[in-house]
């Protein structure tokens, strides 16, 4: 249906400049009807695009959820807040006389048990908001820590969406590309096959496709998917495109993008104790140097290999999406080992997998590879056709070094 309601949109891109429009679909029971669809669908293009599929129920809660725009705005100010206190405890203690920093000195001692306790009721209050927003993810079992619900996902993902594409405005692909069509049929295929999951049928799935020299596909909150045309270049068959895809809405289902601002909120809450007493006690440059230091080591040893986590948790869930698709997804491994080989040959930019939001292009091969057996079970155990006998990696590792530069240069890729 996906494909239906690009036809229907289409008609209003060509009446309208902007290449994007947007179709709203309203009627959720009828979505895979094509008769109904025309019928009763309310297709409203006056706006920039996105495939809206179905109409969502959204769960309420009785967690105390931040939303996500203040969120985005408190986190600038807390750590801004917290340097300017600092520098501004810092230079009032500097106009204090010496018998002025004695007595206060004196009667910070007195009171000492009073500060403590005010930061360790602090740190409780943080702890207590913490273990009460945190749920299990229905696709992995595993608790996480969300602040925002899911209908706040909806309203940040519209914001995040008309800003993104203002940025992009010169790099989109107009709607009536080929690439289009390509990727509805694939998105519709996973969609399809995985629509036993409520996240699949409530997300509201839009896609873009942008031309910039980025080799990259990438989802913002709410389900909108970005494609880039050069990766189209480097995926070699629908199958590869399908593990693609399926990874990004992977990242939506497991709510990836909630889950990674309300972590870095907490943190900003956690640090602005530290970034203060860091800019009251010591100059000004050393406390900019240690708080330039002490944010990229924080950084290296969790911001970036939380990223991480997230990206091979989206790559496992992906595989199986993929699977229930019917996908071969063997290509997985083919389509990272090429990424691999491209970046060896030097085609790709080099990668530092210590200071990456991404892991290694080898290290996700390996690890799909490892998942095969059991993705290859769920994908016979989902009714598919059996695979063709040919392992498509074989036929990948079997190439020497020259044969594959030779294979890379016929696809035109480098
Ligand atoms: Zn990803």
């Amino acid at each position: 249906m996906l494909a239906i309601s690009r036809s229907l949109c289409q008609k209003n891109f060509q009446r309208r400049t902007t290449h994007f429009v947007t179709c709203s679909v309203r009627d959720r029971h009828h979505i895979w009807s094509y008769k109904r669809f025309l019928v009763q669908d309310k297709v409203d293009c006056g706006k920039i695009q996105y495939l809206k599929l179905q109409k969502c129920d959204f769960r309420t809660t009785q967690n105390l959820h931040v939303p996500p725009l203040v969120a985005m705005l408190l986190r600038p100010i807390l750590r801004i807040g917290a340097v300017l206190m600092g520098r501004g405890m810092k230079r009032w203690w500097t106009r204090k006389s010496e018998k002025e920093k004695e007595e206060y000195k004196q009667w910070f001692r007195e009171r000492r048990n009073i500060f403590l306790g005010c930061f360790g009721l602090y740190g409780l209050i943080l702890a207590i908001y913490y273990v009460t927003h945190l749920e299990t993810d229905p696709l992995t079992q595993r608790s996480r820590f969300i602040i925002f619900n899911q209908e706040q996902e909806k309203k940040l993902g519209k914001m995040v969406l008309e800003a993104h594409l203002e940025a992009h405005k010169l790099d989109l692909v107009p709607h009536s590309h080929p690439a289009y069509k390509r990727l509805i049929r694939v998105i519709e295929r996973i969609f399809t096959s995985n629509k036993d999951l409520k996240s699949m049928r409530d997300t509201q799935w839009t896609l873009t496709v942008i031309n910039t020299p980025l080799t990259n596909s990438y989802i913002l909150p709410g389900g909108n998917i970005f494609v880039s045309l050069d990766i189209l270049r480097i995926i070699e068959n629908d199958d590869q495109l399908g593990i693609v895809l399926a990874h990004e809405m992977a990242h939506s289902l497991l709510l990836h993008s909630l889950e990674a601002l309300s972590d870095r909120l907490l943190w900003d809450f956690l640090i602005a104790i530290p970034i203060l007493l860091v800019w009251a006690i010591f100059p000004d440059l050393a406390a900019a140097i240690i708080h330039m230091i002490g944010e990229r080591i924080v950084n290296i040893i969790y911001n970036l290999p939380f990223s991480r986590v997230l990206e091979n948790e989206a790559d496992e869930v992906g595989l199986k999406l993929a699977a229930k698709a019917c996908i071969d997804i063997r290509e997985a491994v083919v389509f990272w080992a090429t990424m691999r080989t491209l970046t060896e040959m030097h085609t790709l930019p080099p990668e530092l997998p210590w200071i990456s939001t991404h892991p290694a292009h080898g290290d996700r091969e390996k690890r799909l590879n490892e998942a095969m057996t059991k993705a290859l079970e769920l994908r016979k155990d989902s009714g598919c056709s059996t695979l063709p006998a040919a392992d498509p990696r074989d036929k990948f590792y079997k190439r020497s070094a020259k044969e594959q530069e030779i294979y890379f240069k016929q696809r035109g890729i480098i």
